[in-house]
């Protein structure tokens, strides 16, 4: 084995262009060169095209192999010089190095490379090579660099108007964004970046000035919104749970919503406030995605089905009746049978209000666009329709449940018939009354008559609400006068 580096015997399509230079060395056997190829192809997206030179990549990968006697020492003995070109190329302000060792050396000695040899960030064995560009992404934001994302979200906020028009007394309000999830599919760790929350007085200023403009409810954004830390006036961190105490106490705020979830940061204060907030809304979007460990696993979702089912079970002895939303991905690469039935399972177990399912679709730069075996589209598309006729029998149901019931309603807007106005019910679900769009922006108590698919149909509880419709009519005739 030569001790120089040289360029891989590496067959790759078209680079697409790209600021960013790689190199891979590649040991040992023909497996070895199939996984440079592959290892290239998952850093593409990420804008890093081949170079054939080691002195002026950004990025190296040892791709190592265990076979040869005195393998591992030759590897280091690689890792030495490329540690003198990393403090060569940081002394001259050139931009940081990064340095993996992958392959079998990589896989029986970890650990020990890690502490021989400090000027490697990466190690990754074999059967990790989809997870290089979270691994890449995470060791760029621990040296305070960005990938995929051009700006810091705080310049974004700070660059926005203090003061938003709204219209209607429902609005967002994001506290949160980024992910460090590295969910399998999703480009959002890579599109924006580290997760990041706004500061608490920041957040609190931007509801007083929503509130003073009519809005009664404010959804609360982020990709990861109960992963939210953000600074506290009192210097601690705060937590989402900590935030909504916060605004449930805030002057002309009645209703907080938050959305979206992920089920490893439903912390122990988040499922306390909903049994003790009224102005929570009883509605809880948790995305899942699967019900089967195996492709959870695949997903690189962090969790599995039994936390899943377990926190519902959670949420619900703090709020008996909240509604539960998910999310689901069919058909991921390599979604079995068995793999399905698991997710038709937990959605029998679980038993949704609403959600929102989707057929998987690789996108550019992920690792599960890499990954081997697609299922066929029309098996995937057969079990999207089982699925959601199952999920679309359970909304029913929720529906339907609710009639005989009065419930809150937030007037939103008018509706398409007459005086008919459309508001939302604590669970959110889309509410018409007839005769009531003098109510809009007003939270009123709605008497439910029936429950559909979609939407929930009532009538006025409280008869004191009720405008007359001579008044009404007296009123257009004197404007017509
Ligand atoms: S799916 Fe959600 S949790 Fe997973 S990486 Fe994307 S934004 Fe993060």
């Amino acid at each position: 084995m030569s001790e120089t580096l040289t360029v891989p015997e590496v067959e790759t399509t078209a680079p697409e262009p790209g600021p960013k230079r790689l190199f891979i060395k590649t040991y040992g056997c023909q497996m070895n060169v199939y996984d440079s190829e592959r290892m290239a192809d998952v850093l593409r997206p990420l804008g890093y095209a081949p170079t054939d030179t080691a002195e002026n990549a950004d990025f190296i990968i040892l791709n190592t192999c265990h076979i040869r006697e005195k393998a591992a020492e030759k590897v280091y003995s690689e890792l030495g010089k490329l540690r003198l070109m990393k403090e060569a190329r940081a002394a001259a302000g050139a931009g940081a190095m990064t340095i993996a060792v992958a392959g079998c050396v990589a896989q029986a000695e970890g650990e020990e490379i890690m502490r021989r040899q400090p000027a490697v960030d990466i190690v990754v064995g074999p059967q990790a090579y989809h997870q290089l560009p979270e691994l890449l992404t995470r060791t760029a934001r621990a040296r305070g660099e960005r990938i995929g994302a051009d700006f810091a979200p705080h310049e974004k906020f700070d660059a926005m108007p203090a003061v938003r028009g709204v219209e209607g007394p429902a609005a967002f309000l994001t506290v949160q964004e980024g992910c460090d999830k590295f969910c399998s599919f999703c480009v959002v760790p890579y599109t924006r970046g580290a997760e990041w929350s706004r500061p608490v007085a920041d957040v609190l200023a931007e509801a007083r000035g929503l509130a003073e403009q009519g809005v009664r409810e404010v959804t609360l954004l982020g990709q990861n919104v109960n992963a939210y830390d953000g600074a506290g006036p009192d210097g601690a961190v705060w937590t989402l749970a900590k935030l909504a105490r916060a605004l449930a106490g805030a002057p002309g705020i009645d209703r907080i919503r938050y959305t979206t979830s992920h089920p490893n940061d439903m912390s122990d204060d988040l499922i306390a406030a909903h049994g003790e907030l009224e102005a929570l809304m009883p509605y809880l979007h948790l995305p899942v995605q699967s019900g089967s460990d195996r492709i959870l696993r695949a997903m690189n979702r962090k969790h599995g089905r039994a936390k899943y089912i377990d926190l519902i079970g959670r949420v619900r002895e703090a709020r008996p009746d909240i509604a539960i939303s998910g999310d689901f991905i069919i058909g991921f690469p390599g979604e079995t049978d068995r793999d399905f039935e698991d997710t038709m399972g937990l959605v029998r177990e679980v038993g949704y209000a609403s959600a929102f399912s989707f057929l998987y679709s690789p996108r550019p730069g992920t690792p599960a666009a890499t990954m081997g075996v697609q299922v066929p589209a029309d098996v995937a598309l057969a079990r999207l329709h089982a699925l959601q006729a199952l999920l679309l029998e359970q909304q029913s149901a929720f529906n339907r449940a609710q009639a005989g019931r009065t419930l809150d309603v937030l007037f939103e807007k008018k509706g398409r018939h007459g005086r008919q106005a459309i508001g939302r019910s604590p669970y959110l679900q889309s509410v018409h009354v007839e005769d009531a769009d003098h109510l809009i922006g007003r939270i009123v108590p709605v008497r439910i008559e029936h429950g559909q698919q979609n939407s929930l149909k009532g009538r006025l509880a409280d008869t004191s609400l009720k405008q007359p419709r001579s008044a009404s009519a007296a009123s257009g005739n004197q404007n017509g006068a």
